[in-house]
């Protein structure tokens, strides 16, 4: 997730505000991986690139 793609606007309704969603991967070491972005506006899932490229 880069700082570009937090600040990107959202292509349905333009909002900056996102909401990150992560799912914990293991409560003891308390370890979460990113699971997607969310607009946090209208819900509108961003697209995002890990370390893939495509
Ligand atoms: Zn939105």
């Amino acid at each position: 997730m880069k700082l570009e793609e937090l600040l990107a606007k959202c292509p349905k309704c333009g909002s900056q505000d996102k909401t990150a969603q992560r799912r914990m991967l293991d409560e003891h070491l308390a370890h979460a991986e990113l699971k997607a972005i969310v607009c946090a506006k209208c819900g509108h899932v961003f697209e995002f690139h890990d370390h893939k490229e495509n």
